[in-house]
């Protein structure tokens, strides 16, 4: 691995993605644990995450568009479930249908244009159904759950798998919405005897509910970020770092970076740092977020720019200060939940803006640690 050539170096860490797998697979016990690996799994390389999922003894994988779906047939066995989250574009019916990729079907209108797929393809077609249960975001509203009870033949020609739905406040397990959206899914879907059903992500796995019902869905939590608000992360995935480039001594009222918006207060040493806005490091951890350098804290001296940006290492010590010494941006002292409160934002947006720019090293998911053979 070489670090001069890219502004930084992202370890992804194979093995502790697979231990995540393994540990929400084992809270979902009885019901069987997907991998959301939507978004490029959060950023983190769909291509190299899904094969180790598999291999970690992962069957189900959900996207989000159809595009990531096909993507993905190729690197993964032809037994493998894709679904597809965001459900089924008018005009994609067959390209789904062709390449076995299973949509999740949110409206009577996706229903109906998946069941005249089928009966086109002279076959039944799998497919999820999701309900909404109070997100109002995607999903059948229960008046037209009701009327596919009253009309079952609208099914005609569609293998039901999983009935699913999304839970809008799981990762604050007290909020009264979680219990009065699992009553709904419980309810609502007693009409569909034949199908599974899927109902918690990752914080709702990580929830000590009675039932996990069959499948659950975790994301986030597969990644390293904390799901839930009470609890920290499993194990971290990801380590970003990247080296000093400059160094400089500014004496007490010297302005740094765009706006002159840090002003140094006292004789100060600076770094600056080849990581900016443009390789997903947020513009809103201008002279607020850190990095670490030797394990000690270095503040963000004035703006974020696009590809570089500077930090205070007045108080570090010197043996630790010089052109190309490691800086860590994401590591043992800081987590990607951490840099995300600075930022006002979420682990989630941290991973899934995490730049192509970086030089990627994926560390092995050694197979001898493996319970499932590839098939
Ligand atoms: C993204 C997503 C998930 C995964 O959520 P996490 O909070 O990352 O575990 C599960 N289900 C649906 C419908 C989603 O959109």
């Amino acid at each position: 691995m070489d670090t001069n050539l890219a502004g930084a170096t992202l370890r992804i860490d194979l093995a502790a993605l697979a231990a995540n797998w393994r540990t929400l697979a084992g809270e979902a016990t009885p019901a069987e644990a997907a991998g959301v690996v939507k978004a490029d799994a959060y950023g983190l390389g769909a291509a190299q995450v899904a094969p180790a999922l598999w291999r970690a003894g992962c069957r189900h994988f959900f996207v989000a568009h159809l595009s990531e779906a096909l993507s993905l047939t190729g690197t993964l066995p032809p037994s493998a479930s894709l679904y597809v989250l965001n459900g089924l574009m008018p005009g994609a019916e067959a390209a789904c249908a062709e390449a076995g990729v299973i949509p999740v079907l949110n409206s009577l209108d996706q229903l109906d244009r998946w069941a005249a797929a089928a009966r086109l393809a002279g076959r039944p077609l799998p497919a999820l159904l999701q309900l909404d249960t109070g997100m109002s975001r995607l999903g059948l509203p229960t008046e037209e759950v009701e009327a596919l009870i009253a009309d079952p033949a609208r099914l005609d020609g569609i293998d039901l798998r999983f009935i699913m739905s999304h839970l809008a406040c799981a990762d604050t397990p007290s909020h009264p919405a979680n219990l009065a959206q699992r009553e709904v899914f419980s309810r609502l879907s007693k009409a569909f005897p034949g199908a599974g059903l899927s109902l918690d992500n990752s914080a709702g796995t990580l929830t000590g509910y009675a039932s996990h019902f069959n499948l659950v869905r975790p994301g986030i939590a597969l990644y390293g970020g904390a799901a839930r608000s009470d609890e920290p992360a499993l194990r971290p995935v990801v380590s970003l770092e990247t080296r000093i480039v400059q160094l400089r001594r500014v004496l007490a009222g010297t302005g740094v970076g765009y706006g002159l918006t840090f002003t140094a207060e006292r004789e100060t040493t600076l770094a600056t740092l080849p990581v900016g806005y443009a390789d997903g490091w947020p513009r809103h951890l201008s002279n607020c977020g850190s990095v670490y350098i030797g394990g000690a804290r270095a503040p963000i001296a004035g703006r974020v720019s696009m590809d570089s940006m500077t930090v205070d290492v007045t108080d570090i010590p010197a043996h630790h200060l010089y052109p190309g010494a490691p800086v860590e941006l994401i590591g043992p002292n800081q987590t990607i939940d951490a840099i995300a409160a600075d930022a006002g934002t979420i682990s989630y947006e941290i991973l899934t803006q995490l730049s192509s720019r970086y030089d990627r090293v994926y560390l092995p998911f050694d197979e001898t640690t493996s319970t499932e053979e590839i098939s």
